[in-house]
């Protein structure tokens, strides 16, 4: 196929008339927060407006490639409900979704730029890395003025990269959806390499090419590509395309100076996941970091994916750095806990009861039931169970309360007195043990606390439990429950 005829049929393969968004990660095995909302705002952005939403894998810096980093993208994505319309494993219409499995047409694309006169082949011994990072002085390079069918030729036996070639005078404005215009001048931009002399273009070439051909309408990425915009949109300029409208995200911080970064610790996605916090709660809140819903909706603060997508405007996206707060995303996970279906709840936090509670004999369900108020995160469950299994050691000093107005002699008498109750109760549930403790308030005529204190204590050897002392004992069962207390007068009695 010429060129020519190749070049006709990728645009004529562009779909038009509807909104197109990209999510254009490269592998690098690890999905920070920032990357995240990234993936999410673009999402949105698509779905707000019945678009179409596409994975992109930007591969072409081979010396970043890490092993498994792909399944990692599309396990974030699938769990956090992002489902691409188009992307490397579902295919589509402009495919290959994947950099490196396009690598055979940006080349194609290079050259037309250079007969456009947009870009030059530049011969110079430089290293790689000194191209990449501009270091490159474009007035001392005579490569730049080679007549063309002089560097076609030397290009034939030659290494060469192929570089963009910006003008020294004037300036290049561009247009970003929260930045508004923002113009530099060309002699401030440098002559960025598009094609490498493996012939793989870089990230600066490919998602020019790969935007336009994939029809893309709106470009959502870091704020670290602004700078990089005006040598995009000199591309697109020198293409003849349509510059698709650019949302640049302003960084997601650890605190007012410094950036979230693996290197220092901070949490990705799958490290929140692990530390105990729902997919839910970490978009929901990830959404409103850069983000703020106007109008009626200004005051609202949970939102489910449906409710974003509805809600989500461009216009709403802030300029100014979020810094990222782990206490915030606590109190939306908390809420998110308490708004579960309680089988749903009890399924998450089944393998986190488990670690402490392995006793099968307790249930999973009826646990469940009395955390699902009391925690912000999973992780948080089973150092609040470790007196089902075993009952701890505690101190004689537990059993005085102040509040429940018990001390170690008062709550002797209360569970000699509760013992044969309990061994008598035939139907053993949360009503017939809270009847019983209430009842035996009342005969002693005392507080329902001065009863529950002590045979609290004695069941669970904790100041502190998730569930009150009828939750407990109902789920200890009868038999450990009596022979708790039995411990519980000994201990007293000694
Ligand atoms: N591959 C780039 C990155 O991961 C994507 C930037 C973009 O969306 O254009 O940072």
């Amino acid at each position: 196929m010429t060129d020519e005829k190749f070049f006709e049929e990728a645009e004529a393969q562009i779909p038009h008339g509807q909104v197109r968004t990209r999510f254009a990660p490269s592998p690098t095995g690890y999905m920070h927060v920032g990357n995240l909302r990234t993936a999410l705002y673009t999402y949105l952005i698509a779905k707000h407006s019945d678009g179409v939403f596409i994975l992109r894998i930007e591969d072409t810096d081979q010396s970043r490639q890490v092993e498994g980093a792909e399944e990692v993208i599309y396990r974030t994505l699938a769990e956090c409900g992002l489902k691409h319309d188009e992307g490397p494993d579902v295919g589509g219409p402009v495919g290959p979704y994947i950099q490196t499995e396009r690598r055979g047409m940006y080349k194609k694309y290079a050259k037309m730029l250079v007969e456009k006169g947009h870009a030059y082949y530049c011969f110079c011994d430089k290293t790689e890395s000194e191209e990449d990072s501009g270091e490159f002085e474009r007035e001392d390079c005579p490569c730049r003025s080679l007549p063309l069918e002089e560097a076609l030729r030397r290009a034939e036996t030659e290494p060469y990269v192929i570089r963009q070639l910006i003008p020294h005078e004037g300036t290049t404005t561009f247009h970003d959806a929260s930045f508004g215009d923002i113009t530099v001048p060309n002699d401030s931009l440098d002559d960025q390499v598009l094609l490498k002399r493996d012939g793989l273009p870089t990230y600066n070439f490919a998602n020019v090419v790969d935007d336009h051909l994939m029809g893309i309408t709106h470009v959502v990425r870091g704020s670290e590509y602004l700078s990089s915009a005006p040598k995009y949109n000199l591309l697109y300029e020198g293409f003849g395309w349509e510059i698709p409208e650019y949302v640049h995200c302003s960084p997601v911080m650890r605190d007012q100076q410094h950036k979230m970064s693996k290197r220092h610790g901070d949490p990705s996605y799958e490290d929140l996941r692990n530390d105990g916090f729902l997919t839910d709660a970490i978009l929901n809140y990830v959404a409103l970091l850069g983000w703020s819903p106007r109008g009626e909706l200004a005051e609202t603060e949970f939102f489910t994916l449906s409710e974003l997508a509805d809600a989500f405007d461009i216009a709403g996206i802030s300029k100014s750095p979020a810094i990222f707060d782990i206490e915030k995303l606590k109190y939306f996970n908390a809420h998110y806990i308490r708004n579960m279906e309680p089988e749903a709840f009890a399924k998450v936090a089944e393998p986190y009861i488990r670690q402490a509670v392995k006793n099968e004999a307790y249930s999973v369900s009826k646990i469940a039931a009395i955390l699902q108020n009391r925690c912000e995160k999973l992780t948080d469950i089973p150092e609040k169970l470790d007196f089902f299994d075993e009952l701890p050691e505690y101190d004689i000093e537990c059993y005085t309360n102040k509040k429940s107005k018990t001390n170690a002699e008062l709550s002797l008498t209360v569970l000699k007195a509760v013992l044969p109750k309990l061994e008598a109760v035939a139907d053993w549930n949360e009503d017939s043990i809270k009847e019983l403790l209430t009842k035996m308030a009342e005969e002693m005529g005392c507080k329902n606390a001065t009863v529950m204190w002590p045979v609290r204590i004695a069941a669970s050897g904790r100041l502190v439990t998730p569930g009150g002392v009828v939750e407990i004992c109902d789920i200890l069962g009868k038999e450990e429950t009596v022979a708790r207390i039995k411990k519980g007068i000994a201990k007293l009695e000694t």
